[in-house]
């Protein structure tokens, strides 16, 4: 666990069976956030983080924008680091399971090993980001209305890229102002689904995403599924439609899993033939349970999404 005295994470190696080599030893961590989105380090301090986690190979993957991966370039070759670029991608997906109470759902998408020049990935990452200053202008005065005033300024003041304004900034901006005492209790009480300072917002489709990342030559991966609390037939429809468009792994161990989740989407990944993801999503010391490269290893019976990455 990170932060509070708390004891550190053990470091592990993780696993790498390549076909008629001896098995090699990797710490992958791919799925980390700047701030150049809501995390709370620099690209540079993030990439020496991550060289102290001893990662052999770190992504950063800032929500809807690259903007941090030449400073993490940067810092990353003078480590002597691996950097994967990366990116992730916000999404809105209608729910497409037997549940007649269908409502969208948002979920994430990684994009590993992306070309960041890419056109088409670069002009809609723009698209998503240009919704985000107005949402937060609507998410300020649905809280104004719940009696919190002012949040929305508060929030711009803490983002270091003001493109890339999140619930994230909201979350801390309230905790600063001692409404509550942790980033999660604020999305409990007012930035979830149905909750005072929540609207609605509209990002890309799946297929979107997919076929951006897959332009710049990257590799999709489904970020965190275990969160999205998806009854199994809605699961299924979502592995399905995502390996249609070609999404080619599903991230396994990260920071919002618990052990059950590792289980259950051990299991998907292999019923539906998807490489498995391990990272971090670490957004700053205390924010989460695991640094950078202090993560527990992918199942063995897993093929690495990295064994793609020569
Ligand atoms: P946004 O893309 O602006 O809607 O913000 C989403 C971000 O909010 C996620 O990437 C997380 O960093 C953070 N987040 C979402 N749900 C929670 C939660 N329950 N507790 C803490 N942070 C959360
Ligand atoms: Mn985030
Ligand atoms: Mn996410
Ligand atoms: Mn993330």
């Amino acid at each position: 666990m990170v932060g509070g005295g708390a004891k550190r994470a053990v470091c592990y190696d993780v696993r790498l069976s390549r076909p008629n080599s001896t098995a090699i030893l990797h710490n992958f961590d791919l799925h980390n956030h700047s701030t150049a989105s809501d995390g709370l380090d620099s690209p540079a301090a993030l990439m020496a983080l991550a060289a102290k986690g001893q990662c052999d190979a770190v992504a950063l993957t800032d929500h809807d924008t690259t903007a941090g991966l030449l400073e993490a370039r940067n810092a990353a070759s003078s480590l002597g680091l691996r950097l994967i670029d990366g990116v992730e991608i916000s999404v809105t997906w209608p729910t497409a399971g037997t549940n007649s109470d269908t409502r969208p759902t948002t979920l994430h998408v990684l994009g590993l090993n992306i070309d960041p020049t890419n056109n088409a990935l670069r002009d809609g990452l723009a698209t998503i980001r240009e919704g985000r200053s107005n949402r937060a202008m609507r998410m300020d005065a649905s809280l104004r209305e719940a009696g919190v005033v002012g949040i929305g300024d508060a929030a711009f003041a803490i983002a270091k890229n003001p493109d890339m304004i999140s619930r994230t900034h909201f979350a801390r901006a309230i905790v600063d102002r001692g409404i509550a005492k942790s980033t999660g209790a604020v999305f409990e009480k007012y930035l979830t689904t149905g909750k005072p300072g929540y609207v609605a917002h509209q990002w890309a489709t799946l297929g979107d995403a997919v076929g951006w990342i897959r332009a710049a030559n990257g590799v999709a991966v489904l970020a965190h599924p275990g969160r999205y609390r998806l009854p199994s037939d809605e699961m299924h429809a979502l592995l399905t439609e995502f390996k249609q468009l070609g999404g080619a792994a599903i991230e396994i161990v990260t920071g919002s899993h618990q052990a059950k989740h590792t289980r259950e989407f051990t299991a998907y990944a292999k019923s539906f033939g998807f490489l498995g993801s391990r990272g971090a999503d670490y957004h700053g010391e205390g924010e989460g349970p695991y640094r950078p490269g202090e993560l527990p290893p992918l199942p063995d019976s897993i093929t690495p999404v990295w064994s793609l990455f020569a």
